[in-house]
């Protein structure tokens, strides 16, 4: 069977040899398996569902959010000769009705459908007269509430198996899945766990590293004009920051374009094709920006401020180097972007789900202050196991020397053990600086014997130490309605003097405590 796909994979699609996972995946699906196939954007997900279908009797029915991208993939697949067509809400009530009948006489391989399809009764029904052999879920993060866009409509997936009398087989897709996502994805599709594959996440050609508060317009400048002739994107968490952003390049020289929700149609458009033809070399955006754009040569990705959390920072950072040449992605850190991404969460209208972003959230905080490598950190949050470090990131090669902390993470973890474990990071660090802050005294916490036990340091220092034992896994963070911290199963052993403590030189607490700006 599989001589037989790879020889398609040679006719319909011109390459030689399969990509790591994709021979695994299509062995479930012929072996009529129910799997999840993680791989990230770019990586060949399609051909996974796109082979089978060539050799399976029937229609493959492909489920897809991504309606502006259904006809192009279509029109990808009638040129190499693949029989293909979707249904979605760009088409008239007669199209639809044209296409619904030719799917009946079996004359497509493929039928890619937008989820909100599904809860069409009388499609439903006509989908009844179709074989179907294969359901693949495209974006099937979607399913899932725990994921970064979750799509009501993803739920009647299930509905459409019931429709055909042999069961199709299904082949969930997902670039981005946490081990939560992975599990709600499996459960609602019916997909053994085991079934899973996940690979290809590292990046061998992007240089991850993050920049801990410095002033941030300095940098990009500087950065810039030090790449002045690469093309790059620098990604804001506002509309507000976007517009400051675009000003402050634009004066400094740079041919700079700019996107966000705000800004009228036509002139997004504008701005987006000046990007695309390298007439602006430099894009502002908001995460607003990059779906469905394919720019091979972007060199670098910087988020002037932290993004919301893993998924989408990977996916926006992966815009970079699509090409496979070395390429920067970067991430300018400062503390009160935190409060930022915070404040927007709080905004959100489904209360039900802050606790679970803030969660989120805080793994991109751990991501910007840990000093292990940052590509292993990254494909380990998303569930490849055995990462080796890149050699590559700001923390790889990072030659300054290690020292040991272990006796000032002692002081804060039995500070944050004295103040009962129900407090936040903030007034924690207060107390071990020896603040006399209302609240501090209030609480009585002078009394403590941790008391101004850093007494020598600042207020930014405590916090960034803090920082680094949250990203290090000594310390952890409940998110309830104000988040506290409590010492971990990890953090208990530092205490109990089982557990030595390093950190790569003092020059990030000095960057930390000169420079934030
Ligand atoms: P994804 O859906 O995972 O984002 P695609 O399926 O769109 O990725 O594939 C990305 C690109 O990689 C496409 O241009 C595709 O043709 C190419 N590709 C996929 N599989 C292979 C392969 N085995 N060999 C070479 N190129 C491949």
């Amino acid at each position: 069977m599989l001589d037989k796909a790879r020889q398609l994979l040679q006719t319909y699609f011109g390459y030689d040899s399969f990509r790591e996972g994709q021979e695994t995946v299509i062995n479930y699906v012929l072996d009529e398996n129910s799997s999840l196939c993680v791989m990230p954007t770019g990586g060949g997900k399609s051909l996974c569902y796109q082979i089978p279908a060539l050799m399976l009797e029937g229609t493959t029915i492909v489920i897809s959010p991504l309606i502006s991208l259904m006809k192009d993939q279509v029109d990808t697949l009638i040129q190499a000769g693949i029989p293909a067509t979707f249904i979605n809400s760009t088409l008239t009530a007669e199209e639809v009705r044209e296409t619904m009948e030719e799917v009946q006489n079996g004359q497509y391989r493929l039928l890619y459908i937008a989820p909100e399809r599904l809860e069409s009764p009388t499609f439903l029904n006509q989908l009844k007269k179709v074989k179907v052999p294969l359901i693949a879920v495209d974006e099937a993060h979607c399913i899932s509430q725990w994921g970064h866009d979750f799509r009501p409509s993803y739920r009647a997936i299930h509905r459409l198996k019931e429709v055909f009398k042999e069961h199709p087989t299904v082949l969930a897709l997902t670039a981005t899945a946490t081990p939560a996502v992975r599990e709600d994805i499996c459960r609602l599709l019916q997909i053994q766990e085991d079934n899973t594959v996940i690979t290809g996440f590292a990046r061998s050609n992007l240089a991850f590293s993050v920049v801990l508060g410095q002033d941030k317009n300095k940098f990009l400048k500087e950065f810039i004009k030090k790449n002045t002739n690469e093309v790059g994107i620098i990604y804001a968490a506002t509309r507000k920051a976007v517009d400051l952003l675009y000003d402050l390049l634009n004066k400094a020289g740079i041919q700079t374009a700019k996107y966000h929700a705000g800004l009228p149609e036509a002139f997004r458009n504008k701005e987006q094709e000046r990007f695309l033809t390298d007439e602006a070399r430099v894009m502002v955006a908001t995460n607003a920006f990059g779906m469905g754009i394919d720019k091979s040569n972007v060199r670098y990705v910087i988020h002037y401020q932290l993004p919301k959390n893993m998924e989408s920072y990977y996916q926006e950072a992966g815009r970079a180097g699509r090409d496979g040449l070395p390429s920067e992605c970067i991430v300018l850190y400062a503390s009160q972007d935190v409060q930022t991404q915070r404040f927007l969460i709080d905004q959100a209208l489904d209360r039900e789900r802050i606790p679970q972003e803030l969660e989120k959230l805080q793994g991109m905080v751990d991501y910007c202050h840990t000093e292990n490598c940052l590509q292993q950190f990254v494909v380990t949050y998303f569930g490849e196991q055995n990462a080796t470090k890149c050699g590559r990131c700001g923390n790889c090669t990072d030659s300054r020397e290690v020292q040991n902390v272990t006796k000032e993470v002692q002081m804060v973890l039995s500070c944050v053990v004295r103040m009962g474990q129900r407090f936040g990071k903030t007034i924690t660090a207060q107390v071990l600086t020896g603040s006399q802050n209302k609240k501090v005294v209030d609480f009585g916490f002078t009394k403590l014997s941790t008391y101004g036990i850093l007494k020598g340091k600042s207020l930014k220092e405590v916090s960034g130490l803090m920082e680094f034992m949250i990203a290090e896994g000594l310390l952890s963070v409940d998110h309830g309605s104000l988040p506290t911290i409590y010492v971990s199963d990890a953090g208990k052993e530092v205490l109990l003097g089982n557990r030595l403590v390093e950190r790569k030189g003092v020059a990030v607490t000095k960057q930390i405590a000169n420079n934030d700006p």
